[in-house]
């Protein structure tokens, strides 16, 4: 046996895996939402008036009466209890990317002693975990520590089943005892509040008459990598940061674009149906799935929704993946950059706003007034990235999607929009004042007949834009893959409802000046363009003169990483923004700022004491070994009077040397802690320490390529990528 018995051991294991089998699965008909608390199942279970009120909530947001809660309590409890639930748990959405859960029993003894259940509508609306241990960006004094969770009816509940038994889970809200969101969902909420707020009075000055409450709708695709665990388990950085932190590049990596769409290896094939089945009875419409560009990596996109539903699908999402890849031999890396060289992932958001009388406002439609809703919902989105791209940028910023923000194989760290040249030419032509309406009675002329006929076309599409319209919704492409889609769906939310109040007021006084609508329209929107028309962009996103010029000419931000996007926060024209619209308070968005802050430092911290600590107990070792045996081999081969070349031995030595200087040098660095603020604090991080590792890694990489291979202890790029 060789000295590096983990690795040789990981490989053994993983080729003398038994084959994988298939198992049989139920037909959809039969699984499909079988565990949730649907409206269906509330219209059995509910009396008539109890159900009505309960689909007034979830369909407009409507508050409930306590005494219907109470009703659904007792329901809801029944039927957790026939699926074979003892308990119950509020989940809810903290300020980091994580989904916490705190379990309660359905039990109470009586007088008797004996055990009976009990579940009041009380202890639905309203659970006190203990919130102390959950980051609060310093709103709540340890001393009032108490955070406590509330139901939201407009998510339904489910049953959640695991080894250790089901339980009911509830979807909730987290917040502080003085009414602060310390989560994810209260700002969704408020955001897609204020949308509606906004979307209503531009939809109300455009002669709607009947208009039905608007929601965000979101559809995330989700890309990830599967690693066998046998090979994760020998790599420390994997199991701890996520990514590998050291590694030389892979002989062969994605350059042959096979795995694209390739044929999906039969282990991911057997993972992905458990997977997708165990979403199916939590009613989370699985849709597509498919191989990703580089070796090891896949997608997986549900069928869009309710933009609140679909946040609550998508933590589901990731904790199912990386529960049942486990289950299956795997670890599912969901970090934006796990190995270095090849594409990362990333979490396409795909969203629209709409509602049932006026349907989706950002699809052009097929009549006039149809398609002056949808420029006015477009101009609306134009208006609010070029206004709002610093705060899209730190909506979407984390140590790990720096590595692809910026680099060229994600969009790039400039908030641009992309429209499809047809839909960029109607717009520039509005701001050309190309566009005119007639003057009589309010028809417009044939200017507009070109937006009429507009079709959708989704082979047009720019892989190299940030923000890209795509024919009937946006596509945010440079969210993270391990981030909640939450942040990126308020940051929308909120700058869509700031522009469509900022139309209505135009609007109304365009209209008010004798304006027809047609004509009041294009004047918005002429001005619109000409102030914000700059964020538009239709050519190539990782172009250097794209870089420049959106930064020299168009006054576009070029943010490169976590450090320099998250002060936007505190920016005076995003807490006007989120005061404004009742999105966040400026204490709430000052939370917001520390928790993500100190979320950074922590991240890099962690990696920085994994780069010291496999340097120096497993890197050098492997080195240190191969010196050694060069040494022997080289001492005996003497005593024949053969001489061996030590060029190798030499070069071997002198980048083991370096490494430790380097390790050295950032082990220095760690130990300072006197910063003047945590603004100091994150670009020491991004740039020294991070500098540091990199430096750290070089070495190390370097020595991969000379130490024999049997001494080489950490799994291969080769090896993780490729043997499945
Ligand atoms: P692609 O890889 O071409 O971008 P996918 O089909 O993988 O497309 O994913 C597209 C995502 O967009 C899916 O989740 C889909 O349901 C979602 N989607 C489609 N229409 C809308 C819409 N109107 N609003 C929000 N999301 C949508
Ligand atoms: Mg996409």
């Amino acid at each position: 046996m060789s000295r590096n018995e983990s690795r040789t051991q990981a490989i053994y294991q993983i080729t003398n895996r038994e084959p994988t089998v298939v198992e049989k699965t139920e037909p959809l008909s039969k699984i499909w939402a079988c565990d949730v608390f649907s409206l269906a199942t509330m219209e059995e279970n509910l009396s008539k008036s109890a159900f009505k009120a309960m689909k007034l909530t979830v369909e407009t947001g409507s508050a409930l009466d306590p005494a219907v809660a109470d009703v659904v309590a007792a329901a809801m409890k029944d039927w957790a209890i026939s699926k074979g639930a003892k308990f119950f748990s509020h989940i809810f959405y903290p300020m980091t990317n994580i989904t916490a859960e705190k379990h309660d029993g359905f039990i109470e003894t009586n007088s008797a002693g004996a055990a009976i259940t009990e579940f009041t509508g009380s202890l639905l609306i309203k659970g006190e975990p203990d919130g102390s241990s959950f980051p609060n960006g310093s709103i709540r004094a340890t001393n009032a520590a108490r955070g406590y969770t509330a139901w939201d009816p407009t998510s339904p509940a489910y049953i959640s089943n695991t080894d250790n038994g089901a339980v009911l889970m509830i979807p909730s809200v987290f917040m502080s005892w003085t009414g602060e969101a310390l989560d994810k969902k209260i700002p969704l909420l408020r955001s897609n509040a204020a949308m509606n707020n906004a979307a209503q009075k531009v939809l109300s000055l455009m002669g709607e008459t009947d208009i039905a409450t608007l929601n965000s709708s979101c559809g995330a695709e989700q890309e990830y990598f599967l690693v066998d665990s046998n090979f994760a388990n020998a790599r420390p950085d994997l199991l701890h940061a996520g990514r590998t932190l050291f590694g030389a590049q892979s002989p062969k990596g994605q350059q042959f674009d096979d795995h694209y769409f390739g044929a999906i290896p039969a282990r991911v094939q057997v993972f992905m149906q458990d997977f997708e089945d165990q979403l199916y009875r939590l009613g989370i419409p699985a849709k597509t799935h498919h191989n990703e560009v580089a070796p090891g990596q896949f997608e997986i996109a549900p069928y869009f929704e309710a933009a609140n539903v679909a946040a609550d699908h998508q933590q589901l999402l990731m904790t199912l993946m990386q529960s049942t890849a486990a289950k299956h031999g795997f670890l599912c890396l969901l970090h934006e950059k796990p190995f270095a060289g090849i594409n990362g992932s990333g979490k396409h958001v795909n969203w629209s706003v709409g509602n049932s009388t006026q349907g989706n406002l950002l699809d052009p439609g097929n009549t006039p007034s149809e398609n002056l809703n949808f420029l006015l919902f477009c101009g609306a989105v134009i208006r609010g990235v070029h206004l709002y791209g610093p705060l899209l940028r730190a909506v979407i910023a984390s140590a790990g999607n720096d590595h692809r923000l910026g680099a060229n194989e994600a969009p790039p760290a400039i908030l641009s929009v992309y429209l499809g040249d047809q839909l960029e030419k109607v717009f520039q032509d509005i701001k050309d004042g190309v566009v005119s309406t007639s003057s009589d009675g309010g028809v417009m002329d044939l200017g507009l007949s070109q937006i009429l006929n507009f079709k959708r076309d989704p082979g047009d599409r720019n892989r190299t834009s940030p923000f890209a319209f795509t024919g009937n919704r946006f596509e945010f492409r440079a969210v993270g893959s391990a981030q909640s889609v939450s942040g990126p769906l308020v940051a929308m939310n909120t700058m869509l409802a700031d522009s469509l109040n900022w139309i209505a007021e135009q609007l109304e006084a365009k209209l008010a000046s004798g304006l027809d609508r047609a004509a009041a329209v294009v004047s918005v929107l002429k001005t619109l363009m000409e102030e914000h028309g700059n964020v538009v962009f239709g050519g190539d996103g990782y172009a250097a003169e794209w870089h420049k010029m959106a930064v020299e000419e168009r006054g576009l931000k070029n943010i490169p990483n976590t450090a320099d996007a998250l002060p936007a926060f505190r920016e005076d024209s995003i807490k006007k923004l989120f005061e404004s619209t009742g999105v966040f308070s400026p204490l709430e968005l000052e939370s917001r700022f520390n928790v993500y802050a100190e979320q950074y430092v922590l991240s890099i911290e962690v990696e920085a004491k994994l780069v010291v600590d496999m340097a120096k107990t497993i890197i050098y070792p492997s080195a240190t070994a191969c010196l050694a045996d060069l040494s022997l081999t080289s001492g005996s081969l003497a005593e024949m009077g053969i001489e061996l070349d030590t060029s190798l031995a030499q070069s071997v030595a002198a980048n083991a040397n370096a490494m430790l200087q380097a390790v050295e040098r950032l082990s220095v660095a760690m130990e300072k802690h006197d910063f003047a603020s945590i603004e100091e604090h994150m670009q020491f991080c991004a740039t020294d320490i991070c500098g540091l590792m990199a430096e750290v890694r070089s070495y190390a990489d370097a020595l991969e390529g000379e130490v024999a291979d049997e001494l080489w202890a950490l799994p291969k790029y080769h090896e993780m990528l490729f043997i499945k």
